[in-house]
């Protein structure tokens, strides 16, 4: 079988769960800038190597020689799912702005030049949706605490500093700004981790999730150095610590055959020894990911210090919009005693309008998928769109009363009164996103805007865009709580 070629081979490191030898490998990353020395590429069409350095220069690539060697089916590019997960496409960027990127680049012109041009694209990509680097970062003792996303009460998002990048850059990823290197696009902790003094001072925290990028390429000290205090118990109300990550698809040596692949491992067990729980969510977009012998010797490797593996993507046009995809993904990931955690819907962000699909192309995959399925594997939640307001899961679509509507429900929202509240939409069927869907029976508004709305007008004077707007950046708050509803 193509994926086990050059895993698995005799005599070299550690013993896999059916003995056969991992061999121990170094990540070696390929980038716009060392990407020709890759013997594939030479093979690629020279349309697609120019629009993988136009749309490159705006957005992250990076791809690491695991995924090329192991996961990219090269035959079947570039309709391959990991191809396009991990390779540009022209159409990425909207025709005029791929135009002036490529005029750049074909002029000759110099590094600064590339830079503003993209920076120019980039902002017009909605890169912070959500009003993530203004609404949901919290302020203690008056003071902004970098690197933290406190948005739900119980749960706090740490964006530890070393772990900002990733094994290798998905095409749709919605942390994009995260990557490319413009200063007032990054967000993460700083020195001083003030997050743990906020963490202490607020009780009402039971879940911390470690994100990025991804957490997972900091070395077994770095990730001690955050969690480890947390175990103490100052921070007792903390029960779960959840590291959001896509090492197990991209890199899943870290846990097998990496130098402090067992310093990692016992990093696990010593959270869950102190009777938290070590919830790793993992982020699989396709079952090709948990096929090889050294991806799955890595889910049974974290599993046995204790933790739990729990699982999500989006839906990605082009990649993963088909039920069969699910269905197999899912049921190979209880078979490897995973949980179906979320199905999301792909954000408005970057190059969505390539990536997204309808939201009832999207109800009607998520429906598909579930059936024919054990119950085991009917865990995900789905599909669901990550908003300002909180994660609303779109039920299905209905009539009542005459009137065709989308069905949906928040699973978790800013205000807590909000949660498993059922509201309708009217039915389009274009809506990509909530900002597209207008409410049903002829509200003029949600019943979340209006809330919101009178919140906004008194704490802060002013009102709050509604969910028709895409763009979410406000002022920040500069009293004493939390900064959000
Ligand atoms: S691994 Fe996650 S954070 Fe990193 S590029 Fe992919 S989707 Fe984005």
């Amino acid at each position: 079988m193509k994926y086990s070629r050059l895993i698995v081979r005799k005599g070299i490191t550690r013993k896999g769960k059916e003995g056969k030898e991992m061999e121990k490998r170094s990540i070696n990353y390929y980038t716009l800038r060392n990407i020709d020395r890759l013997p594939q590429y030479q093979h690629l069409p020279d349309d697609d190597k120019f629009a993988l350095r136009v749309v490159g220069n705006v957005l992250p690539f990076r791809v690491n020689s695991y995924v090329i060697d192991e996961l990219i089916d090269w035959n079947a590019i570039p309709d391959d799912p990991i191809y396009r997960l991990t390779f540009m496409h022209r159409d990425m960027l909207r025709p005029e702005q791929f135009d002036r990127m490529a005029d750049v680049i074909r002029c000759g012109a110099d590094r600064h030049d590339i830079e503003q041009t993209a920076n120019a694209i980039r902002s017009a990509l909605n890169p912070h949706p959500a009003g993530q680097l203004t609404r949901n970062v919290p302020v203690f003792e008056g003071e902004l605490v970098p690197g933290i996303q406190h948005k739900y009460g119980d749960t706090c998002l740490v964006f530890p500093r070393n772990g900002q990048t990733c094994h290798s850059y998905c095409t749709f990823c919605f942390r994009w700004p995260q990557f490319v290197g413009t200063e007032g696009f990054k967000f993460a902790t700083d020195e001083s981790r003030r997050f743990q003094a906020y963490l202490n001072a607020h009780r009402e925290v039971s879940d911390v999730l470690f994100t990025g990028g991804d957490p997972m390429v900091m070395n077994a000290s770095n990730l001690e150095a955050y969690i480890l205090p947390l175990l103490h118990p100052d921070f007792e109300h903390i029960r779960t610590i959840r590291i959001g990550t896509k090492s197990v698809a991209y890199w899943p040596f870290r846990y097998v055959t990496d130098p402090d692949a067992d310093r990692v491992l016992k990093l696990f067990s010593d959270v869950v020894r102190s009777g938290k729980q070590l919830a790793l969510m993992a982020h699989f977009t396709h079952w090709r990911e948990i096929e090889t012998p050294v991806a799955r010797e890595a889910i049974r490797r974290i599993r046995s210090t204790g933790a739990v593996v729990r699982t999500q993507c989006p839906i990605v046009r082009r990649i993963n919009d088909d039920p069969s995809v699910w269905s197999r993904m899912w049921t190979d990931q209880v078979s490897l005693g995973c949980f179906p955690y979320y199905m999301f819907v792909e954000r408005d962000t970057g190059p969505n309008h390539y990536f997204s699909v309808p939201l009832v192309r999207a109800t009607e995959i998520y429906a598909e998928a579930m059936r024919g399925i054990s119950g085991l594997a009917r865990t995900a939640r789905g599909p669901v769109m990550s908003t300002y307001y909180g994660k609303v899961c779109i039920d299905g679509v209905a009539v009542v009363h005459g009137e065709r509507v989308f069905a949906l429900r928040f699973l978790r929202a800013r205000n807590p009164a909000w949660n498993n509240r059922p509201f309708f939409a009217r039915f389009d069927a274009r809506a990509r996103w909530l900002s597209d869907l207008k409410p049903a029976f002829g509200s003029e508004r949600f019943f979340f805007e209006a809330q919101a709305h009178d919140r906004e007008k008194r704490t802060h004077g002013f009102a709050q865009p509604s969910a028709h707007m895409n763009h979410a950046a406000r002022p920040i708050a500069t009293n004493g709580q939390r900064n959000g509803l």
